[in-house]
């Protein structure tokens, strides 16, 4: 049977921005939260290295900006960079209150009270964190007080399908009034209505064969709100991830970039360093550069991967500070200790996403993107490391403060009609599915990579039309399931990826084209505006 539920707000994720919206919305509004899997789950429970806050006596944010603007390679709003920038203390502080133990600092030179790393960027030590496994230690914190609160109910193993509104209901005036839900466990799509609505999805890296993220970050989010009108911006930029183990059985798994802080050495194959010949910072230039110098090496050599080496570090120290990367590469038979680690770069972190403010507003009203899901305009070009995890937390209480604003003036959300699967029957060939999956996560990572070219963009958005074309008659004619519900948004996040880099004529940031090698004098956000583009005012 078909469920349906009211709330005041619909949360659709539970990572860092789902739960910190929720966690800051007033006690007595009725929230939902929906989770694709666990309700700790997302890319926040694998995030390794920290979060980055002016913490320090000698920082400041400033300083934290002028970083954060270079990485951005002149495309970061400067508005959105000083807003979470100038935020991040509290926003650290209100993790504290939440339960979040984060390393501390004993040692007498220290000016606070928090051990704080530096990673590629940064011209400070400015990232708080709790040892190597600080997602885990942020989503643990979160997931148990929103548990806590008796106003917060919580959905799992439910997967939002598509966004309800007033123009699909016919109704004048369009805003988002809630979603259609699909139950993992009973296979019934239920109906969530809510005066407002929250897309905290996290991001698309999925849609490349490598990546570092867990299964759920399929842009879920960012191809919902493009289908309900509203506007992209800068899809292009997706970072790769300069350290990924290498090793048949890990799926997954990241080397964090603090290794790299901590003095650790990329080698070629036969143990020579070469990030010089790159870059002047060497190991802690930012991602993109590393990215690509990786594959670039890679490619030149032929080799399946390469090396990062921490070994010749004090045993103490590395066990001290990356116990989690030692475990699991001891688990792989690799002892991080007395050996470099086989390494390559993965799809890591979508910088572009749903346009949004500062609170989070979509262009479709009652409807809000934080988190991943988002373009805020901070990362511009490419994320500086350890931003992300405080953009969910800046903006995801600001978006909650923008609600809490609002919903007295907010009507109930109207009445909407159960999902419809009369016209529908069980797929006979999943093999469809499956195989698209795979043939596009690979075309993705052949084409649409860390370097482009025209040729290769063109051929990808020749595919991308096709399986376009089949997922969505296959959507319209079997009973949707989670894989088919994935892998119609991330067709879709497909397209606006190589939409956006085929816009781009110049090579910045993360986006490296072959055939513009170098940056215009203008930089410009690529901004893709769908046909049903609301254009009405909150
Ligand atoms: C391995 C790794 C290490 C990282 N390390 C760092 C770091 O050290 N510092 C840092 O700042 N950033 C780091 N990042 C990036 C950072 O973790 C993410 O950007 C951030 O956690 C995103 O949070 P989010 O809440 O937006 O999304 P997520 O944490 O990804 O959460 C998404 C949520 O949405 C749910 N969901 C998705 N689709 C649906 C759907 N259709 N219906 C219902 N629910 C749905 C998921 O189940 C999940 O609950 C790392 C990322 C990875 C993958």
């Amino acid at each position: 049977m078909s469920l349906s539920f009211e709330h005041d707000v619909l949360i659709i994720g539970s990572g860092a921005a789902g739960l910190t919206v929720a966690l800051n919305l007033p006690s007595d509004l009725r929230v939902a939260v929906l989770s694709k899997t666990e309700l700790k789950s997302g890319s926040t429970l694998w995030a390794q290295g920290g979060i980055a806050a002016v913490l320090d006596d000698d920082d400041s944010t400033e300083s934290h900006l002028q970083d954060t603007l270079v990485a951005g390679a002149g495309l970061c709003d400067k508005d959105s960079v000083r807003f979470t920038v100038e935020h991040g203390r509290e926003a650290i502080e209100w993790l504290i209150s939440q339960g979040v133990q984060f390393d501390t600092d004993e040692s007498e030179e220290s000016t606070q009270k928090y051990h704080l790393t530096k990673e590629g960027g940064h011209s400070h030590r400015r990232i708080v964190h709790a040892a190597d496994a600080t997602g885990r230690a942020v989503s643990g914190s979160l997931a148990d007080r929103a548990r806590e609160k008796a106003n917060i109910e919580i959905f799992e193993d439910r997967v939002g399908i598509d966004l309800i509104t007033h123009s699909k209901l016919f109704l004048p005036g369009n805003r988002c009034v809630g979603a259609y839900v699909l139950n993992k466990k009973t296979s019934h799509v239920e109906l969530f209505r809510a005066k407002f609505v929250v897309l905290a999805t996290g991001g698309a890296s999925k849609v490349y064969l490598y990546t570092s993220n867990p299964d759920v970050a399929t842009g879920d989010g960012i191809a919902m709100a493009w289908r309900a009108g509203c506007r992209m911006g800068n899809m292009e930029f997706n970072q790769f991830h300069p350290t990924c183990l290498y090793h048949p059985q890990a799926k997954s798994f990241l080397i964090t970039e603090a290794v790299r802080g901590e003095g650790g050495k990329l080698l070629l194959p036969n143990g020579k360093r070469f990030m010089g010949q790159f870059d002047e910072r060497e190991e802690l230039a930012p991602r993109d550069v590393v990215a690509r110098a990786i594959d670039h090496e890679m490619k030149r050599l032929g080799a399946d991967c390469l090396y990062l080496d921490i070994s010749h570090k004090d045993k103490d120290f590395i066990l001290g500070h990356f116990p989690t990367v030692h475990q699991r590469c001891l688990s792989y038979g690799i002892d991080i200790t007395k050996e470099p680690i086989p390494v390559v770069p993965a799809a890591h972190y979508t910088c572009g996403g749903v346009v949004t403010d500062s609170a989070g507003r979509t262009d479709l009203n009652s409807l809000y993107a934080v988190g991943e899901t988002a373009f805020t305009g901070l990362h511009g070009a490419n994320r500086m490391a350890s931003n992300s995890l405080l953009e969910c937390l800046v903006f995801g209480k600001s978006c909650a403060e923008d609600i809490a604003s609002r919903i007295a003036h907010t009507p109930e959300p109207p009445p909407a009609p159960s999902w419809d699967e009369s016209q529908v029957t069980d797929s006979d060939e999943d093999v469809v599915i499956s195989h698209n999956w795979d043939e596009l996560r690979r075309f993705m990572w052949d084409y649409v990579g860390i370097v482009r070219t025209n040729k290769r963009l063109q051929r990808a958005k020749h595919r991308v039309d096709l399986l376009h074309q089949e997922i969505r008659d296959y959507y319209s004619n079997y009973k949707v399931s989670n894989d088919l519900l994935e892998l119609r948004n991330l067709v879709t996040v497909a397209d606006l990826i190589i939409c956006s880099a085929i816009q781009r004529k110049e090579s910045r940031g993360l986006h490296y084209t072959l055939d513009y090698p170098h940056p215009l004098k203008t930089p410009e956000n690529t901004i893709l505006t769908p046909v049903n583009f609301p254009a009405e005012p909150w």
